[in-house]
């Protein structure tokens, strides 16, 4: 009787934690002309546990930004699984994977893409815009999210009004303003000089402390240095994976 009653915690502790992105052998190719065909990921297997903070890194066509791409459902494995929270995103209707994006994943690109003549503050509404929410709502989620990069003070500035990385802090920002808890970064700080750099990884650190899943692309070791996991990847694979 005892030894029945044990059996599913011994079961219990053995069980890894729920992974919150998973790859099962993924493969992206892609065709070039007729008979070219690029392999940009090759059978890559991959699990990141919520709330990890992950660096990936590589030389330049190594594959980043395709993986990048597949975790934020931009794009589609040409084979192998991709399940997100559990769900094989082959399964998911567009209309509900865009959805499941909008609300689960904040993206960060290097390039800021952040609206010209147009201020903080309606930059960081946008996203809200798109999701149906009431002026005043938007309003007050749009100033919150600025507060926590830093950029309250600076609200009705104009991007060409702001530094790299006051730009960059904005549209960190305009990620996080539907409360994703997945933020995508694809080399955020490859535009940015070193103060900047600094105070951008300052806030993808606080934004994993408070409990957000953190995965980052980077060309930079010291940047890499702010994660909790390097993942290093060469010709479509993962030649290394290290918790630091
Ligand atoms: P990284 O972000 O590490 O520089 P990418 O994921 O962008 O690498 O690219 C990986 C490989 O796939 C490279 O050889 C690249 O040329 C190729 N590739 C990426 N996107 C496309 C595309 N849309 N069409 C054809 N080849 C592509
Ligand atoms: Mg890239």
């Amino acid at each position: 009787m005892s030894q029945l009653g044990a059996a599913p915690e011994t079961v219990a502790v053995d069980v890894a934690p729920d992974p919150v992105i998973e790859l099962r052998e993924v493969t992206r190719e892609y065709r070039v002309g007729d008979d070219i065909v690029v392999r940009a990921l090759r059978r890559v297997s991959l699990r990141i546990e919520r709330g990890d903070y992950v660096a990936i890194m590589g030389s330049s066509g190594s594959g980043k930004s395709t993986l990048m791409h597949i975790v934020g459902c931009l794009d589609s494995p040409t084979s192998g699984r991709y399940l997100l929270d559990g769900a094989d995103v082959h399964d998911i209707h567009e209309d509900d994977l865009a959805d499941l994006r909008n609300r689960k994943i904040g993206f960060v690109f290097q390039a800021f893409n952040l609206v010209p003549r147009t201020s903080a503050l309606a930059n960081v509404e946008l996203p809200l815009t798109y999701a149906g929410l009431q002026r005043a709502d938007r309003r007050r989620r749009a100033l919150a999210a600025l507060d926590a990069v830093g950029m309250g003070d600076r609200i009705h500035h104009q991007p060409s009004k702001l530094s790299g990385g006051q730009q960059q802090r904005v549209a960190v920002a305009r990620a996080i303003v539907t409360n994703p808890s997945i933020i995508l970064a694809d080399e955020p700080t490859g535009n940015l000089d070193s103060h900047s750099t600094h105070e951008v990884l300052d806030v993808f650190a606080r934004l994993n402390d408070a409990g957000r899943t953190v995965v980052m692309i980077t060309h930079e070791e010291d940047v890499a240095e702010r994660a909790a996991r390097v993942i290093r990847l060469g010709d479509g694979e993962i030649l290394s994976d290290v918790r630091t």
